[in-house]
């Protein structure tokens, strides 16, 4: 059979993930010829051999491509072959101007070869807590600049050693171009400190490590992005204690679990959760307990909703001796910081910051460049998927096309809670880690120096910056000052707008669309509190084509952390007394009172149109949550209350003759009235969140007879609700709306970033 030869190129992210060793070891062992070289951002090669030969190279390029590679575009083409002039397969050196778009991989876990070389006493690596290769391994958390190779890491300070730089050079060795591979020999060491920061000399780290979680102690552990808190979850003391010292109430503790079999064992998982865990990026999953059987784990862990438990499986080599050596089946992890500051990323911040909580310190001289918080995903619907709640470690700086390529430098000042921002790179939008809350000091210094870190990664210098319209938000006070500084163009987008255009650029829609998006509180156009608002339009423009009926909010932000205001509220717009309420039974009597004169006069009370304040008046109703831990602590309670319960349709919302206005009255009617009859908590919440799918669907069908648009997309903190989420989209497909939900970035507020970035990159027709 005569020879053929092809030129391929691939587009995608393909630059430093252990893209051309693996088309040189696929070619190699196919007996195919040709070169392989990084050209402008792309792979190029040309491969010549059988026809056969040839055809299985292009299936398997796609099919077995390494795990932390994505390919968007594969190009082909025709070319002479050159027979006997070329006798192997080459990688040659990289050609043509940087890509317009660099990729920086997300850090990813310790592959399974790695493993086994972690615990085979033979292998030159046995127990060392820092091995990695080219398809594992750190990387955001420890790039210093560009182009990515070892000088540019915080690994510089390590020479390789002759092994591991052989290694590294040969193209056939996993670890060829593994920026940060290391050995005993040349790498990084771990060590202990003890409780007051002094170091345990002679120990065998992971040993007083073990130890200590044994012993029922909290062992402060660092992490990729990050110091960790972690203890013994099987231990309701340790956990209690850990609880205690950490001053955290009643948010939920995230479990690491030894394998995916005690997985199993503890939890209900679907095959698509499991692949989740299992993925490179291994995500913190929220996932159902068991019911059967003894359960392990200390009820301190999800002192909430006993059901819902959120684990990720080890993802570094010190994770894996830890859990391993150690026996243990389940460890809480939690981020090492107080309260609500950042995640400690310095060792010497983490003794100063968690001194009095962790009673020994499992440390290592490998410097974070950037914190970045583990990710939470949940996997929700009848046809899977995942919905991210955090998207940061194993996704973050992953970028995301954008449908139109942005003529100007721009980044996303983001949201104010759960924030992040983001930068338009040529035809992509990066999106940060998360950066969590941005009101405390130290929040906003980590959101200001991670801005610095990615503009120096990427070296762009925006020459635009786009924000919320709410003037109160750290992230406008940022852009706001930026520009006064530097004389940056600012661009104001309004925060629903900007949720409406994350879900849009996600699925590369261009509009027009309806946009459902349903979250606690966004600053509207009118000078009010929105958060129940059905938009129409595109990235230029978006107007409110419907919302739900407002009402007070006694108390302003107040009201967003006491649901029993939410509560009273929603009956006195409903005409019902709210004196007469179980909730006023609940609440001391001054306070209700006090409530009840700010609706009536009103002082204190802006109006808002929230759907996220809406949950909370419910929950507040049926008895679940009259005041909050964190927002949307409510809302999860009712979720929690009505999983497993099937959808009815007892409750009612009232759509008004336009179309354009959404009265909760008749709901909050009925609640009370089946509260007053004694009926279950969680059959009313049920009925609930169908209501709510029912009219939302009811009002898309509205807007479509008045406009002719039929594609939706769902956005807003609110559709982390996978009830919700998953019985609107199953409504909507039903009447044949083509329905998007977000699967690439959360719903909630860490998503605002991306649709100001693609809101940004559709006005901006010209280059600034
Ligand atoms: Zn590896
Ligand atoms: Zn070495
Ligand atoms: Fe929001």
């Amino acid at each position: 059979m005569p020879l053929q030869r092809v030129a391929i190129t691939v587009t995608g992210a393909v630059q430093g993930v252990g893209f051309r060793p693996f088309v040189h070891g696929l070619a190699t062992s196919l007996g195919l010829h040709g070169f392989v070289k990084n050209r402008s951002g792309d792979v190029f090669m040309e491969v010549e051999g059988e026809p056969i030969a040839l055809e299985r190279f292009e299936k398997e390029i796609v099919g077995r491509h390494p795990s932390l590679a994505r390919i968007d575009k594969i190009r082909r083409a025709r070319r002479i072959p050159l027979g006997l002039e070329e006798r192997d397969f080459r990688i040659e050196a990289s050609e043509g101007a940087p890509p317009p778009a660099p990729v920086f991989p997300p850090d990813v876990a310790t592959c399974e070869p790695c493993l086994r070389e972690l615990f085979d006493p033979n292998d030159r690596r046995y127990r060392y807590s820092f091995l990695s290769c080219t398809d594992c391994g750190p990387r955001l958390t420890i790039v210093t600049g560009l182009p990515y190779d070892r000088e540019r890491t915080v690994m510089a300070p390590f020479p390789l050693c002759a092994e591991c730089r052989t290694e590294s050079e040969d193209p056939t060795d996993r670890r060829f171009h593994a920026q940060p591979t290391a050995c005993p020999a040349c790498g990084p060491r771990l060590s202990v400190l003890d409780a007051e920061g002094a170091p345990l000399t002679s120990a065998d780290p992971i040993a007083v490590a073990i130890a200590t979680l044994a012993r029922g102690g909290v062992v402060c552990i660092k992490g990729l992005g990050g110091h960790h808190l972690a203890c013994d979850a099987e231990s309701e003391n340790a956990v209690a204690d850990l609880r205690r010292r950490k001053n955290r109430d009643a948010k939920p503790f995230a479990v690491m679990v030894h394998d995916i079999t005690t997985v199993d064992a503890l939890c209900e998982i679907s095959f698509e959760e499991r692949a989740v865990l299992e993925s490179p990026a291994r995500p913190i999953v929220l996932v159902r307990r068991r019911r059967a059987g003894r359960w392990p784990i200390a009820d301190a862990v999800v002192p909430d909703d006993p059901l819902t438990l959120g684990i990720m499986l080890p993802y570094t080599p010190i994770h894996h001796l830890i859990l391993r050596e150690g026996g243990f089946r389940a460890l809480v992890m939690t981020s090492g910081n107080r309260a609500d500051e950042p995640i400690a990323y310095r060792d010497a911040e983490a003794v100063e910051q968690l001194r009095g909580i962790a009673d020994c310190f499992l440390v290592h001289d490998r410097r974070i460049e950037i914190r970045c918080d583990d990710s939470v995903v949940r996997v929700i619907g009848p046809s899977g998927g995942v919905l991210h709640l955090r998207r940061s470690r194993g996704y973050a700086p992953l970028p995301i096309r954008l449908p139109t390529t942005n003529a100007c430098p721009t980044l996303a000042a983001g949201g104010d809670l759960k924030s992040t921002f983001a930068l338009a790179v040529a035809d992509q939008a990066v999106l940060s880690h998360h950066l969590g809350d941005l009101e405390h000091f130290t929040g906003y210094h980590a959101y200001e120096a991670a801005i610095a870190h990615y503009e120096r990664l990427y070296q762009i210098a925006p020459r635009r910056i786009v924000h919320d319209l709410h003037p109160d938000y750290a992230s406008t006070r940022y852009a706001l000052a930026r520009a006064r500084r530097s004389g940056v163009e600012l661009l104001a987008v309004q925060h629903h707008h900007a949720h409406m255009a994350s879900c849009m650029a996600e699925h590369g829609l261009s509009g027009p669309v309806i946009g459902v998006c349903f979250d606690g509180a966004g600053l509207g156009l009118d000078g009010t509190i929105w958060g129940g608002e059905f938009l129409l339009g595109g990235y230029l423009e978006a107007s409110r084509v419907a919302h739900l009926r407002q009402v007070r909010m006694p108390g302003g932000d107040r009201a967003a952390r006491e649901p029993w205001r939410m509560a009273l509220a929603h009956m006195a717009a409903a005409g019902e007394d709210p004196t007469r309420s179980d909730v006023a039974r609940r609440i001391p009597a001054r306070h209700v009172s006090a409530v009840l004169s700010m609706l009536e006069r009103p002082i204190n009370a802006p109006l808002t149109s929230s759907v996220g304040r809406l949950f909370d008046s419910i929950a507040s109703l049926v008895g679940a949550s009259d005041r909050s831990a964190f927002e949307g602590q409510g809302a999860m309670r009712l979720e929690a209350l009505a999983t497993g319960m099937a959808p009815d349709n007892r409750y009612e919302f009232h759509l008004g003759p336009s179309g354009e206005e959404i009265d909760a009255a008749p709901v909050i009617r009925a609640v009370v009235e089946d509260m007053r009859s004694g009926a279950s908590a969680a059959k009313v919440s049920r009925s609930f969140h169908s209501a709510l799918a029912r009219i939302v669907a009811r009002t898309c069908g509205s807007i479509r007879d008045r406009f002719g648009v039929n594609v939706v997309v769902m956005s807003g903190g609110v559709f982390s609700n996978a009830i919700l989420t998953s019985e609107v989209v199953e409504r909507l497909n039903a009447d044949g709306f083509l329905a998007h939900r977000h699967r690439t970035v959360p719903p909630n507020d860490g998503g605002i970033s991306l649709g100001q970035v693609a809101i940004a990159a559709a006005t901006a027709t010209r280059e600034c």
